[in-house]
């Protein structure tokens, strides 16, 4: 397995993102005009005034002690941030006293994820908590370098359902486009952790013209997931292009785009970008957020831009030990969410990649907080509890069991409390009394 190290990890601003396939290839690095986020913009009326006061004065004194030299305009420019990437054990040592598991990570060259995590996310880090469950999720840990049975580099085989490389096509009419490998943080837990930040795969030349005339060729495809690593790390440029490609396609009904960024790089949702992604509609995003700590004000702030270019919003949560396996945590998440008009949509149970055993619960334990939500607070915060197949069968549905079974012509149901009710369940009553069999209320 090759070491990934910063020098091989390819930047999607130092390598060939900024222009379309077939067009000379723009490699100079260029600061844009930055979108400002005076401090008093990040105030937020859903969010609660002590929290935002306690986030500011943590976010000052992390930038006065780390980055004293640096200018606002800097740090809310979302490329500043993905050039100041914390990327080597050395940077790390700077900002987090490092625990005995997370120093002996280091000392293994079996680590097959890269370490990259933006100044921005790094502030949200304590430098001593290795519980703390943010850092959990981006600091690696000698657990991953133990590979259990059941796990696989490749768990839902996507490799062998891609015809072209980087194009995903499972179901009938949907595929899963993946534009680049490159993430602005990586998460020790993600499924591609096979191929990310290796950069082999990127949003130019014959590959992605490749997968862009299997998609024209094949009509029964009416839905495009882009995907990657995350593809908002490009260019509003490079991304314009692809989405302008996908969306002259006739048949092709929807595009979505799914993305971290909200969550770890913020700044990147610029008014520029959004400008842009809205000639596209429609045009949904799923966002992929973990853990309450994560809905910032700054989070906050790119959900609305998004929301209020009309973009829907759905979130994709993986249910991870020790930082989302709760019902407390997992509703204060699904309420940020809704507060942010994110739509809580997927619930995934942690794939069986190598090196994530020490993240994966039971599925039981995902019941159990489904069991937690359904009921107790509004239907709109309760995800889809699903378990991705292995093998690449597919996202499977897993909900508690609220049928209880059959009783003469009743179905005997269980509701979150706990209580039997009985539901009329007779085909012949309905065949006997239609009319009255098909009314419902609202
Ligand atoms: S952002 Fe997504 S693709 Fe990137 S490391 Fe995290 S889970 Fe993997």
């Amino acid at each position: 397995m090759q070491q990934i190290t910063p020098e091989n990890e390819q930047s999607p601003f130092l390598e060939q993102e900024d222009e379309p396939p077939s067009r000379c290839l723009h490699r100079e690095l260029k600061l844009r005009p930055s979108f400002l986020i005076p401090d008093r913009q990040l105030t937020l009326p859903s969010f609660p005034r002590q929290i935002q006061k306690d986030a500011l004065t943590r976010k000052r004194s992390f930038r006065k002690r780390f980055f004293p030299g640096v200018t606002d305009k800097q740090w809310n420019n979302w490329q500043w941030q993905v050039q100041n990437r914390i990327s080597t054990p050395t940077q790390l040592n700077r900002f987090l006293k490092l625990s005995n598991e997370e120093q002996s990570a280091f000392h293994n060259l079996n680590v097959k994820i890269p370490l990259g995590i933006t100044p921005y996310y790094m502030s949200l880090l304590p430098a001593d908590e290795p519980d703390n469950p943010l850092r959990r999720t981006v600091v690696p840990t000698v657990h991953e370098l133990f590979k259990v049975p059941g796990e696989a580099n490749d768990p839902l085989n996507e490799e062998a359902q891609s015809l072209v490389p980087g194009l995903v096509h499972r179901y009938p009419d949907r595929v899963l486009l993946l534009l680049i490998d490159f993430c602005s943080v990586y998460c020790r837990y993600c499924t591609r952790a096979r191929m990310i930040g290796r950069g082999n795969i990127h949003a130019g030349g014959l590959r992605l013209e490749k997968a862009i005339e299997y998609i024209k060729n094949t009509p029964t495809i009416r839905d495009v997931l882009l995907s990657g690593g995350d593809p908002l790390t490009l260019s509003d440029k490079k991304l314009d292009w692809v989405l302008s490609q996908i969306r002259a396609i006739p048949h092709v009904e929807i595009i979505r785009i799914g993305t971290k960024v909200p969550a770890v790089l913020p700044q990147r949702i610029t008014p520029q970008l959004v400008k842009m992604l809205r000639k596209y509609h429609p045009l949904w995003m799923s966002l992929h957020f973990t853990h309450p700590d994560e809905c910032t004000p700054e989070a906050y702030r790119a959900t609305r831009l998004l929301a209020d270019a009309g973009i829907p919003l759905g979130s994709q949560t993986v249910l991870l030990k020790g930082v989302n396996d709760t019902v407390e945590t997992m509703k204060d998440l699904m309420h940020h969410l809704m507060k942010m008009r994110v739509r809580p949509y997927y619930l995934y149970q942690c794939d069986p990649v190598t090196g994530t055993s020490h993240f994966r619960t039971t599925v039981e334990k995902g019941m159990e907080i489904i069991r937690g939500l359904r009921g107790h607070t509004s239907g709109y915060a309760v995800p889809n509890y699903v378990v991705d197949a292995p093998g690449g069968g597919g996202k499977i549905p897993v909900m508690p069991n609220y049928v209880m079974g059959h009783q003469e012509n009743d179905l005997v149901l269980c509701n979150y409390e706990d209580k039997i009710f009985r539901y009329p369940d007779s085909v012949d009553n309905f065949n006997q009394y239609p009319d009255q069999g098909s009314i419902h209320g609202c």
